[in-house]
């Protein structure tokens, strides 16, 4: 029996993930298929009962705009993803137990540190925007040890209540400011590691980061990689900085998804193998 693994979201207009996890279940020997649900909202509820109750299914992928509700429709959600406030992976244990996890923070985690070619321990970081990504990205960050975290939105609800929700995580100190507020350009004169966790360089043009109020020494991550290169890291990259964009995220947040699946670790190589044709086609849109 080839199992599956389904993506449920809508609209579902990439094919990354699944390129990916097809080449990561060819290259482990796994009868497998990882397969695009794009589904109504009436429908989720049927299809994680389905996953639930088949031993078809190794587990589920969820994106927008189904995070939150299928975090409510599986049987437990593990502390970070629930901490963080959304599932984008689900695990089907052997009983048909649905656990719901959240691989974009240890993703971020990975991806940053292999741009950065350093831990996040002990960073001053500056995150602009305060979404489903933010969150994964905050957490990830004051997880590691990272010294202060400074979110900046464009709203200062968003951000406030991002910090509220991580009160007491890690050790180190959150601020929740405006982008056009003073404080953004201070926290960025001193920040390791400045992130774009918006959707400006895909869905908006422009970019969130004054890279010329950056130091030398910092390295620009943006989540966005659609565009390969995003206005913001070739205006970092214009400027001498390291820079990078949500490629390595993407990768890496996959490669720890279909090891809790499989049980198959070190698929990233394999994944990037695979997923780089898609990465470098400029007309693949946003
Ligand atoms: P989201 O929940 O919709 O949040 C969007 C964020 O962008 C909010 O903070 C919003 O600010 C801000 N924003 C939107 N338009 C803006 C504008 N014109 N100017 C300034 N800020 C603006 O989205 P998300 O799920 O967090 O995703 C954010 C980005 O991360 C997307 O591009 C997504 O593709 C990317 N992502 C990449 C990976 C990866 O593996 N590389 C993983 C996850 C997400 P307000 O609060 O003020 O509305």
């Amino acid at each position: 029996m080839t199992r599956r693994v389904a993506l449920l979201g809508k609209p579902l207009k990439r094919r990354h993930s699944q390129v990916m996890h097809d080449a990561a279940f060819d290259a482990a020997g796994i009868d497998a298929r990882y397969v695009l649900l794009e589904l109504e909202p009436d429908a989720v509820e049927p299809a994680v009962r389905e996953a639930r109750e088949s031993d078809g299914w190794l587990g589920l992928g969820v994106t927008a705009p189904y995070k939150k509700v299928v975090a409510g429709l599986v049987d437990e959600v593990e502390p970070d993803a629930e901490r963080i406030g959304a599932v984008n992976n689900v695990i089907r244990r052997p009983s048909g137990r649905l656990s719901g996890i959240n691989t974009d923070a240890p993703g971020f985690r990975a991806g940053a540190e292999r741009a950065m070619e350093r831990s996040l321990r002990d960073l001053d970081v500056v995150v602009v925007g305060a979404g489903g990504a933010a969150h994964a990205v905050v957490y990830a960050c004051l997880q590691a040890g990272a010294r202060t975290v400074t979110i900046a939105n464009r709203t200062r609800d968003g951000a406030a209540a991002l910090a509220e929700r991580f009160e007491g995580v890690g050790r180190g100190d959150l601020r929740a400011i405006t982008s056009d507020e003073p404080a953004f350009e201070a926290a960025l004169a001193d920040a390791d590691l400045a992130v774009n966790a918006t959707t400006v360089g895909m869905l908006h043009p422009g970019m969130t980061i004054p890279v010329e109020r950056l130091p030398d020494s910092a390295t620009v991550f943006d989540l966005v990689y659609v565009p390969a290169e995003t206005p913001l890291v070739a205006a970092a990259r214009a400027r001498g900085l390291r820079a990078a964009n949500g490629d390595e995220m993407l990768i890496a947040q996959a490669a720890i998804a279909f090891e809790r699946w499989t049980g198959v670790g070190g698929m990233d190589e394999v994944m990037r193998r695979a997923v780089a044709p898609l990465l470098a086609d400029a007309t693949v849109r946003a």
